[in-house]
Formats: structure tokens, sequence, C-alpha cells
């Protein structure tokens, strides 16, 4: 079973490459912000709390991206393996996923990090925007702001699963089809 992390800023192109990894690898893609957006769509009381810190380029409390993950995790039968984008963002979700895995029988291989620098991030994201019809892509007083809660809230989760020597990062600037190499070097390393 291959369980991974992929990790990286806002715009870094974890979905992207998520997609990709899926196919090939045949994971169950554990998306947060996809989960709170098909909430959203939905409706549902858990969409209409996360909105409103999605809007505002905050994090959604730990507490309630914890139970959702919780829950897919749960719901999914017999899974071959997981890949988590845009989670964890805390360390106390990564500490939360640590145990609900080892409560499964399951572990983390390894977290894979796409560098992007904050320049590219900006022109990817307003990219985006144009198209995604997310708010959040769309301002960039927004964008600016989930950057700096990436570096002050979710950049210390690489040094938590560094410590456990299941972090590394990879280049995130090229074509989409050499990062996807570049990930699939390193998910090989791991299995
Ligand atoms: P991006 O990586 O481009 O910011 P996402 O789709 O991953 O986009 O997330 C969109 C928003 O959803 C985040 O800005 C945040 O408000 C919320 N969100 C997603 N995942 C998490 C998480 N693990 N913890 C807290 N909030 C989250």
């Amino acid at each position: 079973m291959l369980n991974i992390i992929l990790f990286g800023p806002p715009g870094a192109g974890k979905g992207t490459q998520s997609a990709k990894l899926i196919d090939k690898y045949n994971l169950t893609h554990i998306a947060t912000g996809d989960l709170f957006r098909m909430h959203l769509g939905e409706g549902t009381p858990l969409g209409l709390k996360a909105k409103e810190y999605m809007n505002e380029g905050l994090l959604v409390p730990d507490s309630i991206v914890i139970g959702m993950v919780e829950e897919k995790i749960a719901t999914t039968p017999d899974p071959k393996g997981f890949i988590f984008d845009g989670f964890p963002r805390t360390v106390a979700q990564a500490e939360a996923l640590d145990s609900m895995m080892s409560r499964n029988g399951m572990s983390i291989n390894g977290m894979i990090a796409l560098e992007v620098p904050d320049q590219e991030l900006k022109v990817r994201i307003a990219e985006r925007g144009k198209t995604s019809g997310r708010v959040d892509d769309q301002d960039p007083a927004k964008i600016e702001k989930r950057i700096q809660v990436y570096k002050d809230e979710t950049l210390p989760v690489a040094n938590y699963y560094d410590k456990k020597g299941k972090f590394v990062s990879i280049n995130g600037v090229g074509s989409i089809e050499d990062i996807f190499f570049r990930i699939i070097h390193e998910i090989d390393k791991l299995s």
C-alpha cells in the first residue's frame, strides 16, 4: 500500500499532479479543498462553515478538517492507497493523520513537496482564477494571504515529516510531464 502526501503552497500544482498519480498508482485522492468545495456546492452545514474561512484565505479549523478526512478514509472501500492533497496543513492535522492511519493499520510512506517561487505562484493562481470561479483565486490580497498562511501555519508540517525521515522536496517549475517524472522517481524510491 502506498500512502503519500503531496505538499506545497497554493498554486504549486498539487491538484494537477495528483490526477496523474491517481491514474498511475491506483490511489484514492483526498483533497480537502475539493471536499470543502463539494460540501459547499451541496450546501451542507459543513460547507457553509468552511466557506467563511476559505473565502478569506484562512485555514478551516482543524477539528472540522480532521473529521472530514476521517470520514473519507472510513468510507473508502478496499483502498489501494491514498494521496493526500492540501492536507495536513497544520502540525495538529499531521498528528491526527498519523494516528488515524495507525488506527487503520496504515502509515504514510512519505511527503513530496513541490517547490515553486512566490512570484510564479501568484501568476498561476491569478490565471486559474479566470476560469476556476473560485473567489479565493480572484483577489490579489487573498492570494497573498493564503501564501502567508502557508508560510506561517503549513510549512512547519514539512519539518514534522523531515524529522521522521519522510520528507523530500522537488522542483515544481517546468512542464507538467517533467514534474510528474520527478515525483514518480521519488515515489519509486519510497515503495
Ligand atoms: P489552494 O491549495 O490553492 O489554496 P485548496 O483547494 O487546497 O487550494 O484549499 C482551498 C481552501 O480550503 C484553503 O485556502 C482553506 O481555506 C481550505 N482548506 C483546504 N484544506 C485545508 C486544510 N487541510 N486545513 C484547513 N483549511 C483547508
